[in-house]
C-alpha cells in the first residue's frame, strides 16, 4: 500500500519548490521518475530516547511528504533506525552509543534498541506523524548489504586498512564534501579507555589509531572487534569480527530499499558536514551517479539559549509535553510557526499558546464542522495557502493566511472549513477530526481553574444550575467551556 493514498487536490501539475542544500538555492521539484518520489530520513539512533529536537526533523519530513502526496505523487519512504555502529564522537571514535545505552540500562544492545525505536515510533505518531507506509529498518537487518558495499568499494579503490578498522580514503573521490566544509573533529587525548578504542592504546597511553588515517576527515566503514573482547554486537567479514560504520548504513540501506538513485533525503542540519558528505562520497563512489536529487536540512530547535543535551539536564520529550497537560499536536503547532529552515528556541510559555491556539482552531473546526454539516468548497484562499506550501513549506505563510480566513465572517463557513482542510492536509493539526482534548490547558489562570473545578463537581451532582452560572463567570473571564464524551475543554476566547 502506497502512503497517504487520500485522494490529491491540488492539480498534479501545480510546481513545489525545495531548497536543496546541494545547491544551496531552491529549486523545483523534478522527481526522477515521473508520479513517484523516493524519500530517505535519517531516523533515531536508539540508545535513548528520541527528544523534541529529533521530533522537529521527523515533523518536517512527515510534511514534506504529505505535500509530495497532496500534489500527486506517490512516496515511498524510508527512516532508518541505527542501532550499531554510531560511536559517541562522530571522527569513529569512543564507544559506540548502543553499548553505552545497554551498559546504563543493564540490558542487551538488541533490547534497548527495540525500546527506544517503539518509543520514538509512538511520539512520532502523537505529533501526527504519519508512520503506517514508512519503512523503517534496523541497521543490524541490513549487515550483509553493508559488507557487501564495502566489498565493492574496496574493489574499487577507495579504501584502506588500519589496525583498528577500515577506512574510506576521502582523496579518491574527486567531489568529497559537496554538501559544505567538513569539519574534523579531533580526539580528545585519555578520554578513551573504552572497548571500541582500547585496541588503539600505545603503551604510552596515547591514542594512535587516528594515526594511521591518511586524511582527517577519512572515516570507517567497518571497525575491528577489539583483539580478545567479545563485543556484544559483532559479526563475521571478509576482515575479522567487527561492526559497521555509522554512515554506511545509510548508503546500504538505501540501495537496498530505495534504489542507488533517490529524489530526496533528509536530516537535521548537524549531519551536513559528516555524515551525509559521507553517504554521498560511498554511494557515488560505488555508481558513479547522482546519489541524491535533493538534499534537505532542518534548522535545530534549541531549549532557550542552548543546544539541547543530557549534560546540560534540559533535554525535553514528548512525554513531557503530555505529562504537563498539553496535547502533544502543540510541538507540531509550535514547530510550524517557523520555517523549518529558521533554528528556534523552546520554552514552555511558547508551547503554552501554541496549545492554546491549537485549541482555539480545534474549536472553530468543530463550529464549521457543524455549521455546514461537513460540506466544503474550495476556494482560491485555499489555493494560495496550498501554493505557498508548495513553496519550501511555507508555513508561517500558510498558518497566518489560515487564521485570517477562519476569523472572517464575511466568508462563508463552507469556504472556511474549505481553506482549514486544505491547509491540515500538509499541516497535520488533526483540523478535520479535531480531537476533544480532555485536560484543562496549563495556562488556565488559577482563578479560571478553580472556576472549572466547581463547575465539574456541581456537574458531578447533577446540580446544571449551578453549572451553568460557572460556565457564564468562566466566559466573563474569557474563557470557553466546552464539553465532550472524554471531559472539559478549556479554551481562550
Ligand atoms: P539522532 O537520534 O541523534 O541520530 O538524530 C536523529 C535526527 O534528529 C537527525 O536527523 C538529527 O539531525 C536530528 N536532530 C538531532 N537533534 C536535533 C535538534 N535539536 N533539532 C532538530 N533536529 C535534531
Ligand atoms: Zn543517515
Amino acid at each position: 500500500m502506497w502512503p497517504f493514498s487520500r485522494k490529491p487536490k491540488a492539480p498534479r501539475s501545480a510546481p513545489v519548490f525545495l531548497t536543496n542544500t546541494l545547491s544551496g538555492k531552491k529549486e523545483q521539484f523534478v522527481p526522477l521518475k515521473p508520479g513517484v518520489v523516493t524519500l530517505y530520513s535519517c531516523g533515531p539512533t536508539v540508545y535513548s530516547q528520541a527528544h523534541i529536537g529529533n521530533m522537529r526533523t521527523y515533523i518536517f519530513a512527515d510534511m514534506l511528504a504529505r505535500l509530495l502526496t497532496q500534489n500527486g505523487y506517490r512516496v515511498r519512504r524510508v527512516i532508518n533506525i541505527t542501532d550499531v555502529g554510531h560511536l559517541v564522537s562522530d571522527a569513529d571514535e569512543g564507544e559506540d552509543k548502543m553499548e553505552v545505552g545497554a551498559k546504563r540500562e543493564g540490558m542487551r544492545s538488541e533490547d534497548i534498541a527495540a525500546k527506544y525505536a517503539r518509543m520514538a515510533m509512538e511520539d512520532m505518531q502523537k505529533v501526527g506523524i504519519d508512520t503506517a507506509d514508512v519503512l523503517f529498518p534496523f541497521a543490524t537487518g541490513y549487515i550483509k548489504e553493508q559488507i557487501a558495499f564495502v566489498e565493492q568499494l574496496m574493489k574499487l579503490g577507495h579504501t584502506y586498512r588500519t589496525r583498528d578498522g577500515i577506512y574510506f580514503d576521502i582523496t579518491t573521490f574527486a567531489g568529497y564534501g559537496k554538501l559544505g566544509e567538513p569539519t574534523h573533529h579531533t580526539h580528545k587525548e585519555g578520554s578513551a579507555d573504552t572497548l571500541s578504542t582500547r585496541i588503539a592504546l600505545t603503551e604510552h597511553g596515547r591514542i594512535k589509531h587516528n594515526d594511521e588515517k591518511r586524511n582527517p576527515a577519512d572515516f570507517a566503514l567497518w571497525k575491528f572487534s577489539p583483539i580478545g573482547i567479545r563485543r556484544e554486537q559483532e559479526w563475521p567479514s571478509p576482515w575479522g569480527r567487527g561492526f559497521p560504520g555509522w554512515h554506511i548504513e545509510c548508503s546500504a540501506m538505501i540501495k537496498a530499499l530505495l534504489g542507488t538513485e533517490i529524489d530526496i533525503h533528509t536530516g537535521g542540519m548537524d549531519l551536513i558536514p559528516i555524515h551525509h558528505n559521507n553517504e554521498i562520497a560511498q554511494t557515488e563512489s560505488l555508481t558513479g551517479k547522482q546519489f541524491v536529487k535533493y538534499w534537505m536540512h532542518v534548522a535545530f530547535l534549541n531549549i532557550g539559549e542552548d543546544k539541547i543535551s543530557k549534560s546540560l539536564g534540559n533535554v525535553v520529550y514528548v512525554s513531557d509535553v503530555v505529562e504537563r497537560g498539553y496535547h502533544p499536536l502543540a510541538l507540531r503547532y509550535f514547530f510550524i510557526q517557523a520555517g523549518y529552515r529558521n533554528p528556534i528556541s523552546f520554552s514552555w510559555d511558547a508551547l503554552a499558546a501554541s496549545n492554546e491556539a491549537l485549541n482555539r482552531l480545534w474549536r472553530i473546526a468543530r463550529e464549521l464542522k457543524s455549521e455546514t454539516k461537513g460540506v466544503s468548497v474550495s476556494s482560491e484562499i485555499a489555493d494560495d495557502i496550498r501554493r505557498y506550501l508548495n513553496d519550501d513549506l511555507a508555513t508561517p505563510k500558510a498558518l497566518a493566511l489560515l487564521w485570517e480566513t477562519v476569523r472572517d465572517d464575511e466568508l462563508s463557513p463552507k469556504v472556511r472549513l474549505g481553506v482549514l482542510l486544505a491547509a491540515d492536509e500538509v499541516l497535520g493539526l488533526s483540523l478535520s477530526e479535531p480531537p476533544s482534548f480532555s485536560r484543562v490547558s496549563q495556562s488556565v489562570p488559577a482563578d479560571v481553574q478553580s472556576l472549572v473545578d466547581e463547575r465539574e463537581a456541581a456537574r458531578g451532582t447533577r446540580d446544571f444550575a449551578r453549572a451553568d452560572e460557572l460556565r457564564i463567570h468562566i466566559e466573563n473571564r474569557g474563557y470557553a467551556v466546552e464539553d465532550s464524551p472524554t471531559g472539559v475543554v478549556i479554551v481562550k476566547k
